[in-house]
């Protein structure tokens, strides 16, 4: 695609970075036919196509962003489905992102738009606030019918019960811990504890832990590291975004130059994909620049350490007798973000379960970050296929590899969501999902109460020390 940028325009390191991007595109249109909201809208300007457009045109004009310009970018999902469809390499990512800094920096959205921002702005990252939030959308649940849609939205989507909290969890990011691998050391890795995750779902973290430790990895939570960044990122939010960077990474950079690391661990494919991209975030400030790529060349997703690593399944405390139903649902920064595709299936199919594939398995499921927040519309459409898709499948359980999929999809299905490295803690050793303590997993006898949870502090079943 041609360009017209000026020079002074290009002397700005994003506008240059974009200007490549756009002339990558040959507008061929191939990644409208992969696009989920081009599929429910059928608008040009719904499509990547579409999108380029209105950004070329809004940058090469030095604009400040129109309100047509942020409705279209508002409603991408950023799950990259285009990317993966693209031949000609649009890093389209970038791109969008780019787009999104500039609309928060030159657009004046609505008040109750820019309130709702700034509160999930603030309050995600957090896990403290995260969870206070969450108590005082419980408490205020018999009410939701009188408050305005989109904090009744915000209601719905809380959990009803919310799981103690974890002894990994450190809110504050004050801790240092370490866990110890079981025998022969073969790894040390740090793990991205995360934000919203530990609070939503702290078994995550916990059977991670188990999984690497027992595998002989050495995990470290360190002292200082919390969110990822992508939830302000994704916002438009560059300087949070930055900041929640910069403080991993100078965590991260403590345990590289004292006993070292293998690798930097995400859980959440949505975290890995953005600490890939550190590199690329703060190239252009040169106190961390080496650092943010030298982490970024670390991160991993779970599944591809444990995949190095070689898992040893044993038998499935479990009466089934035959194996068990999984259908994977890949996230798409898993297999767009990440290209992700086929390990994490190989990997539950290695301990013994039956991976089923979800139909029309590359469109998002409408979680997409916030997405589900600020796009209610857009994302139940998506939601109400992917859960359609889903239990055409008829598998038992449903496995994948990020929180914000799990959240959006739990509450509609029929059958338990987990995360694959729950799945595979217990294929390996680990105790069973309390999501899987009931029929038909274990058939209670007649009369009887489902086992209950374990207690907090016996969760994570390994020992790790506060140093
Ligand atoms: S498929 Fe790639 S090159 Fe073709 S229009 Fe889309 S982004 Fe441009
Ligand atoms: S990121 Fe997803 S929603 Fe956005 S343009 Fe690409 S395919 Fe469409």
């Amino acid at each position: 695609m041609q360009t017209n940028f000026t020079l002074a325009q290009l002397a700005d390191a994003d506008v240059a970075e974009s200007e490549k991007i756009l002339r990558a595109c040959v507008h061929c249109g191939f990644c409208t036919a992969t696009c989920p909201t081009y599929l429910l809208l059928g608008d040009e300007l719904d499509s990547p196509r579409g999108r380029i457009y209105l950004i070329k045109d809004m940058l090469e004009g030095d604009k400040p962003a129109s309100a047509t310009v942020a409705k279209h970018i508002d409603r991408c999902l950023s799950c990259l489905a285009c990317m993966t469809t693209c031949p000609s390499g649009v890093h389209y990512m970038h791109l969008v992102d780019h787009a999104r800094r500039h609309i928060a920096e030159t657009f004046r959205r609505p008040w109750r738009d820019w309130a709702l921002r700034r509160l999930l702005a603030i309050t995600l990252p957090r896990p403290w606030l995260f969870r206070l939030s969450l108590r005082a959308a419980g408490l205020a649940r018999p009410l939701a019918h009188l408050l305005p849609w989109r904090l009744r939205n915000m209601i719905d989507l809380a959990p009803r019960v919310l799981p103690p909290a974890s002894p990994t969890e450190d809110s504050l990011g004050l801790r240092r811990q370490v866990f110890p691998a079981e025998g022969t050391r073969r790894l040390r890795v740090a793990l991205l504890a995360g934000c919203a995750q530990p609070v939503l779902k702290p078994g995550i973290n916990e059977a991670t832990i188990r999984l690497l430790t027992r595998h002989g990895v050495e995990v470290v939570l360190a002292k200082g590291s919390g969110c990822c960044g992508s939830l302000t990122h994704h916002l438009g939010e560059a300087g949070p975004a930055l900041a929640a960077a910069r403080a991993n990474i100078a965590a991260w950079w403590r345990e590289i130059e004292g006993e070292g690391l293998d690798a930097i661990i995400a859980n959440a494919s949505g975290c890995g994909t953005t600490l890939k991209d550190y590199g690329f975030m703060l190239r252009e400030q040169p106190e961390w620049a080496e650092k943010a790529a030298r982490v970024a060349g670390l991160a991993r997703d779970v599944t591809e350490v444990l995949a190095e690593l070689g898992l040893r399944p044993t038998t499935l405390s479990s009466p089934l007798s035959s194996t068990i139903a999984v259908a994977y649902h890949s996230a798409c920064s898993m297999q767009h973000g990440q290209k992700l595709n086929a390990l994490p299936r190989r990997l539950l199919a290695e301990a013994g379960f039956e991976v089923r594939e979800v139909p029309e398995g590359h469109l998002c499921c409408g979680s997409a970050g916030t997405y589900n927040i600020l796009q209610p519309h857009l994302a139940s459409q998506l939601r109400n296929r992917k859960l359609a898709n889903i239990a055409r499948t008829g598998a038992a359980v449903v496995a994948t590899g990020n929180i914000g999929c799990i959240q959006q999809l739990e509450a509609g299905l029929d059958v338990p969501i987990l995360h694959t490295v729950e799945l595979l803690d217990w294929a390996t050793g680990g105790p069973q999902p309390g999501a899987l303590r009931a029929p038909p997993f274990f058939p209670s006898p007649p009369g009887s109460s489902p086992p209950s949870p374990p207690e907090r502090g016996e969760r994570v079943g390994v020992r790790g020390a506060a140093r």
